[in-house]
């Protein structure tokens, strides 16, 4: 038995145990090539059944057809952050953004560098991101309208996309993606810093629709132009194997052993509603986020005093509860409860909560 926490991290964070178990053989011997596969070379067969069997399972756990790409890029979400306005907001184009916490600014902040057109249509930030906005008034010219679709930090998450008639979305997903079937004809562009929903760091999975790629202007660093990672299989230059292959024993798991979005949803729900309950029920533990902005993933609560909050984060980890320290920049408590956490380890959390409120309240 080895001995494993129940790992509430926000990013890098829980991945499926059967899914390190398998890695954990390949390291040795990939699937009986006698190499590892931290050893074998990305332009070799074995490479490509790894990379195109992702991009399959992708697509059909979405149910996206041959119109949209799926890529594996480095850099993080965070250069896509930049990559978005370069490729798409050319000369004469606008852009909307809404604001809902720390990495849409952030994403707001890269179109700001390159002096590009583009409006805030709406914005959560009045009081303190605590919420998704639900009024917007969006430009009919734009080229897409931005959002973040879980604010892993502010622990909010969009329920229903906002409409944006006939302006593609492009969408922020890195900690909710996958978490639930969603309907991708409205989105032009999704991308996903994989180290928590669906792998380790080191790997950002854009998705994009073949229509968006007809925006990029010509002369861009090849590297930064989407049509370079399209034309190559995300192969233009060494990709990360290790992170890819990863990525695809996650999406075989969600797949073969979940039963796809729909089943992963009906179980994120029940950790959700588990906890918030947990809180409801309490007037130790208080939610941040207004009780329709919800996030399903990233639960982030708050003590009756940041002393309180240390103890608990404290006793938490010397009960085998690790990674419930709220982001630094917010501070309080946060539990990420995402697709590979079980419904098991969140019913432990919530006793722990329920045993440290009635020793110190
Ligand atoms: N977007 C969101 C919603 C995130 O939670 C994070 C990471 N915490 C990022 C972007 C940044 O991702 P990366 O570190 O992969 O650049």
């Amino acid at each position: 038995e080895v001995n494993r926490i129940c790992n509430f991290n926000a990013g890098p964070a829980a991945l499926p145990e059967p899914v390190l178990q398998e890695l954990q053989e390949n390291v040795l011997n990939f699937q009986n090539c006698c190499m590892s596969i931290l050893e074998i070379s990305h332009r070799s067969n074995d490479f490509d059944n790894v990379i195109n069997d992702a991009v399959a399972r992708t697509k059909r756990l979405l149910g996206i057809g041959d119109n949209y790409h799926v890529l594996f890029l480095q850099g993080g979400a965070s250069l896509q952050f930049a990559m978005i306005p370069m490729n798409f907001l050319a000369e004469g184009r606008t852009a909307d953004y809404i604001n809902t916490g720390t990495w849409s600014t952030k994403a707001i902040k890269e179109a700001q560098i390159q002096k590009k057109n583009f409006n805030v249509a709406a914005s959560s930030e009045d009081r303190n991101f605590a919420y998704i906005p639900k009024e917007f008034s969006f430009n009919p010219d734009a080229t897409f309208v931005h959002i973040t679709s879980n604010n892993t930090i502010k622990g909010t998450q969009w329920d229903q996309f906002p409409d944006t008639g006939d302006v593609p979305l492009i969408a922020d997903m890195s900690s909710d993606f996958m978490c639930r079937p969603i309907d991708m004809s409205k989105f032009g562009m999704i991308y996903v810093g994989a180290q928590k929903n669906i792998g380790p760091a080191g790997v950002c999975m854009v998705i994009v629709r073949d229509d968006m790629l007809k925006l990029i202007p010509d002369g861009l660093p090849t590297m930064l132009d989407y049509r370079t990672h399209v034309e190559k299989n995300s192969m233009y230059n060494t990709p990360p194997c290790f992170a890819i292959y990863t990525v695809q024993l996650v999406l075989k798991w969600l797949e073969e052993t979940v039963g796809g979005l729909g089943e992963m949803e009906k179980i994120n729900r029940k950790k959700a509603e588990l906890l918030y309950a947990a809180f409801d029920e309490s007037d130790f533990y208080k939610g941040t986020a207004d009780l329709d902005s919800r996030s399903m993933m990233n639960v982030t609560f708050r003590l009756p005093s940041e002393e309180l909050e240390k103890k608990f984060i404290d006793q938490a980890a010397q009960n085998g509860l690790g990674g419930l320290k709220g982001h630094r920049s917010v501070g309080g408590c946060r539990a990420s409860i995402y697709n590979a956490t079980t419904v098991e380890n969140v019913e432990k959390l919530i006793s722990f909560m329920k045993e440290f409120e009635n020793r110190n309240k």
